[in-house]
């Protein structure tokens, strides 16, 4: 099995070198065609508004393709291109996940933080719930979660969503790449491997 990190942009690199750590072979996606040769994907944190510039059309097109039919991991601004809509302002998602999600949600003085959420035991992670770092950087917020969605982490005293899955694709507005824990790429290969074609 063959993991692509999309590349374009923001930090691809933490993400490969976690999935080596973990055993995956890793290939850095730069350009449309690559999609072709890959069993699933990653799309990093960065500017989810970049991301969309540097696709262009064609790369957004062939992209929503592809979160058809590969399991596909966002983490922030991926997050949000994987969205079915966005906010703040309003922007293009590739509607792979039935969520309503806000870019730049928390107040500027909280923009960036380090927080203690939970993974919930889920589809994807089989043990009872537990604490999970989280490293936040400008992230968006998951306002609104549709009914065939999976909440898989949550953060705060409300419990808010912060970590989903539909169907093959999962999202993540923390970045778990820069913590740690392996547990959500963990949760990642997981779902692969449950599509593996
Ligand atoms: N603020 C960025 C956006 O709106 C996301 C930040 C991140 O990926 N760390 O696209």
């Amino acid at each position: 099995m063959t993991i692509g990190v999309l590349a374009l942009q923001g930090d691809f690199d933490a993400h490969r070198r976690r999935l080596e750590e973990l055993g995956a072979e890793v290939v850095l996606v730069k350009k449309p065609e690559q999609l072709d040769a890959i069993d699933g994907l990653v799309i990093p944190g960065g500017e989810s508004g970049t991301f969309l510039k540097l696709l262009g059309q064609e790369g957004f097109e062939k992209l929503k393709q592809f979160v058809r039919l590969k399991p596909t991991f966002g983490t922030c601004a991926g997050a949000i291109l994987l969205a079915s809509e966005v906010e703040n302002p309003k922007q293009a998602g590739l509607g792979a996940i039935d969520i309503r999600i806000r870019r730049n949600a928390y107040g500027r003085q909280i923009d960036s933080s380090i927080r203690e959420g939970r993974l919930l035991q889920s589809s994807l992670h089989d043990r009872p719930g537990s604490a999970l770092e989280m490293v936040f950087i400008r992230a968006p917020r998951i306002e609104r979660v549709g009914s065939g969605v999976e909440v898989i982490a949550t953060e705060g005293k409300e419990n808010a969503p912060v970590a989903v899955r539909q169907g093959k694709v999962m999202a993540a507005t923390f970045h778990p790449e820069l913590s740690e824990d392996t547990r959500v790429h963990r949760a990642f290969l997981a779902l692969m491997e449950r599509y593996r074609s």
